[in-house]
């Protein structure tokens, strides 16, 4: 039953993969990483620098990822503008993470919703939970409460900068630092692209970084309440994610090329 299946499962074992060991070759590692983020986003904010303002924008959504690049942007300053998409599907975690963030950083969330007219429709005439249903709802759904919102703030942005990794989905096989955003029609900074699991969880562990406290319960990347479920020790990091979908239509449509 799916409903059965999206409920949070807890557990009182902690997922080793976000405690890596942190060895002077892997501290290396991500330090050499880290500076190079901080240098491609430094050029980029000079680059796309139009009068006083940086027409570029970090989407973030509160994964592993998106931390270390929140941590990279506000501790050195980047004038790069932060902002969030509430589905109004998140699970408890992610309000948490968000209020954490607000708190540890000292600032203020630039969040965007979906089009309450559009949400009310969907569901009064699909359904609450219509997106189990097919593909096509699901992806309705993704539309309505991501790409719309994504859209509206991207308007007007000459570049944007995501947390995506090579490593994250079988739909994500290539995936440049650097690329143009065809279906948003704006450069797109992959800055993390190379990084690996273990390199992102030992940026976290270094900087003291906030997190979902989904990441220790196995869940490694997390979407929506009802679309994100645990993952066995060693499946891949999205296999959580839609997991009643095909691997090959998992996407939600923010990162999808024209
Ligand atoms: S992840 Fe699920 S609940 Fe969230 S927008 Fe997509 S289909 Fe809707």
């Amino acid at each position: 039953m799916m409903s059965g299946e999206v409920s949070f499962l807890k557990t009182t074992v902690s997922n080793p993969a976000t405690s890596p060991s942190l060895t002077d070759a892997l501290v290396t590692t991500v330090s050499t990483k880290a500076s190079a983020v901080l240098a491609l986003l430094k050029n980029a904010t000079v680059e796309f620098k139009s009068g006083e303002l940086v027409n570029m924008s970090f989407a973030n959504s509160f994964g592993a990822e998106d931390m270390v690049l929140t941590d990279i942007i506000l501790k050195n300053k980047l004038p790069i503008e932060i902002f969030s998409l509430d589905t109004g599907r998140l699970p408890t975690e992610t309000y948490d993470l968000m209020a954490q963030t607000e708190a540890h950083y000292n600032t203020k969330l630039n969040v965007y919703f979906p089009q309450a007219s559009t949400v009310e429709f969907y569901v009064k005439n699909h359904g609450i939970n219509a997106f189990y249903e097919s593909i096509a709802l699901r992806k309705d759904c993704c539309h309505m409460r991501k790409v719309e919102p994504l859209q509206r703030a991207l308007k007007g942005k000459a570049a944007w900068v995501t947390g995506m990794r090579t490593a994250q989905a079988t739909t994500r096989s290539s995936l440049p630092v650097r690329e143009f955003d065809e279906g948003n029609q704006l450069e797109k900074f992959n800055p993390l692209s190379d990084w690996t699991e273990q390199e992102v969880w030992a940026y976290i562990r270094l900087h003291q970084v906030p997190y979902s406290a989904l990441h220790d319960q196995f869940y490694p990347s997390i979407g929506c309440a009802p679309c994100t479920r645990a993952v066995a020790m060693g499946e891949d990091v999205r296999a959580g994610r839609w997991w009643w979908e095909d691997p090959t239509s998992k996407e939600c449509g923010l990162h999808v090329k024209k």
